[in-house]
């Protein structure tokens, strides 16, 4: 019994629509999955029911990028409640700064002599949240280059000349975001982010879970970041980080978290909950009486 904690879909840079991505999910046999788009939760609610069909859980998230101390950090947000109204305030700001991001990459594209359109781009990003993916489809699309690798590599990455730097929301708030949304935070591909110095910090800072398996992790980084997870008693999760066809094949089923760790995350999610409804009974006993003189 496995599950796949990491997935992307159409509503952010992934190119599944959730009804797909739920049937690759019962080809692989998952139990359980949970959506993580970048900045929105607008797929869950299509999601949730393409894997009510289908007999999956679902887990309703998104993913974050944050900073702390100059370091990104991507942090996944998983039970959240999607109809959660600060959450989704907040969300709505990061997508309009997404983009915003894409006006200023064409921008900087154009000024290189290509010839590409933001409005190319919107169209087929098709989304709220768009990415950087979605500029370099356009280019492949557009006959600019010749793979997304090259739109990548000449374009894209960080410190290429069509490459904007993202506003980060700092880590911490991402914390508190997530779980005044009632969701559990976890951080993803650490390996990736090379940043184990700042997770004390995050752990005092409320951080729960920790992405140990990922399809990018080296099984001597899976080993690493579970003994991490013991050290600091945080849950163990993992994903593929599937965006659909890559290099002839979908990442969904590359990486299988047994299920008995999903278990121990529901338990902190509950446990959790019941710590914030006690802090609100005492909040309201606090509280003056109405009516009271
Ligand atoms: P953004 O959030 O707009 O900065 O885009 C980040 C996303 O770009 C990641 O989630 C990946 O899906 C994708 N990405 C990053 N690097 C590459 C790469 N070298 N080739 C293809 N996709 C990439
Ligand atoms: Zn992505
Ligand atoms: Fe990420
Ligand atoms: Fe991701």
């Amino acid at each position: 019994m496995f599950a796949d904690l990491h997935l992307h879909t159409c509503f952010s840079d992934g190119t599944y629509s959730p009804a797909e991505l739920a049937g690759h999910a019962r080809q692989q046999g998952l139990r359980a999955i949970a959506l993580t788009d970048h900045d929105t939760v607008e797929g869950c609610r299509e999601t949730a029911q393409a894997c009510f069909a289908c007999d999956i859980e679902f887990i309703p998230g998104t993913e974050l990028t944050a900073e702390h101390r100059g370091h990104e950090v991507h942090l996944l947000g998983l039970f959240i409640d999607p109809d959660n109204a600060v959450l989704l305030r907040k969300l709505a700001q990061f997508q309009q700064v997404r983009q915003q991001r894409i006006h200023e990459m064409v921008a900087r594209l154009n000024a290189l002599g290509i010839q590409l359109q933001s409005e190319t781009v919107f169209a087929l990003a098709n989304c709220r949240s768009p990415g950087r993916p979605h500029v370099g489809r356009a280019l492949v699309e557009q006959g600019f280059c010749a793979s997304m690798d090259e739109a990548f590599d000449r374009f894209l990455k960080k410190n290429r000349p069509g490459w904007v730097p993202k506003h980060k929301m700092s880590a911490l708030e991402a914390i508190e975001l997530i779980h005044q949304a009632d969701g559990i935070a976890a951080m993803a591909h650490p390996a990736l982010n090379q940043s184990d110095e700042i997770i004390p910090e995050l752990v005092a800072a409320g951080l729960d879970a920790i992405e140990c398996f990922h399809s990018k992790h080296s099984p001597a980084a899976v080993e690493h970041y579970l003994s991490v997870a013991q050290k600091y008693r945080l849950g163990v999760t993992g994903g593929s980080d599937c965006h659909g066809m890559s290099k002839g094949r979908p990442l969904i089923g590359t990486v299988k978290l047994p299920c008995h760790f999903l278990a121990d995350l529901k338990q902190k999610h509950a446990a959790q909950r019941e710590q914030r409804s006690k802090e609100e009974i005492v909040h309201e006993n606090t509280l003056p009486h109405a009516g009271c003189s």
